[in-house]
């Protein structure tokens, strides 16, 4: 299903590409910029909000957060257990939660694994409404190269944000976060240390704007630290939390240095 919702979606952004180039204009680049700004905006919103959106105590994800042993059978059954009573949402929230523990199983992840949520609820979506409103040249190419380059790039956030965490990502990806059309691993590595800072997870471009909403929905009690966790019950009362701030995998850490070196 994942294969042919991505052919339908790589199929709909080619007939959207030639309705835009259709009329070129340099309207197009700014659509893309634009797009390709407010998109990493929106990646860093939507990372802020599942940071620090609380888990409810009755999901009990406290026991699997802090799980002494996460290779064990028992972790495996009692993970299997809670998610069947969690819903989407509320596993997306743990997810975020967890990644700051444990960056590395990020990178591990498909390409399906990464995409599949963003590729139903934005892509296509996305790309076919550019395909309608490029039916009519009423609505000018700009526009549409805005709502291309933001499809496509929500599209691919989490995905971006996967490659941060992998020692070798895709060739391609390397190239564009060398070009800074995306962010590097040793610039997202401030958010791991800190966890209350720089949130986008796309170019990072739009950090200077995020970091004081944060600081704002922070001093307003909206985002509380204590939310990075899920709450603990009497399960795991006394258990220590695992280090929120491991800092990236040497060999990303290390991959990031050596791109610099190669580039000097
Ligand atoms: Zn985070
Ligand atoms: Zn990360």
């Amino acid at each position: 299903m994942f294969r042919i919702a991505s052919a339908l979606f790589a199929v709909l952004c080619l007939v959207d590409l030639v309705l835009i180039l259709r009329q070129p204009s340099p309207w197009i680049l700014v659509g893309i910029v634009i797009g390709w700004y407010v998109a990493d905006f929106g990646s860093g919103l939507v990372h802020m909000l599942l940071d620090y959106y609380p888990s409810p105590p009755q999901l009990e994800l406290d026991r699997l957060y802090f799980h002494p042993d996460r290779g064990s059978q028992a972790y495996r059954d009692l993970k299997a257990e809670l998610m069947s009573r969690t819903n989407a949402f509320h596993r997306l929230v743990f997810d975020f939660k967890r990644h700051h523990p444990w960056p590395d199983g990020l990178g591990r992840r498909s390409m399906e694994m990464l995409c599949v949520d963003t590729l139903y609820a934005a892509g296509l979506p996305g790309a076919l409404g550019v395909a309608v409103l490029g039916l009519s040249t009423a609505t000018p190419v700009g526009i549409l190269a805005f709502l291309l380059t933001m499809s496509i790039l929500a599209t691919f956030a989490q995905y971006f944000h996967g490659m941060l965490h992998r020692a070798e990502p895709p060739k391609v990806v390397a190239f564009l976060q060398r070009l800074g059309v995306l962010m590097t691993p040793t610039m997202h590595q401030v958010h791991h240390d800190h966890l209350d800072r720089d949130f986008a997870i796309v170019s990072g471009a739009a950090n200077p704007l995020l970091n004081p909403i944060f600081r704002a929905l922070a001093r307003a009690g909206i985002c509380r630290e204590e939310n990075l966790e899920p709450p603990r019950t009497a399960a795991t009362a006394g258990v220590p939390s695992p280090d929120p701030r491991p800092g990236l995998a040497r060999s990303v850490a290390g991959r990031d240095r050596s791109s610099q070196l190669t580039l000097r």
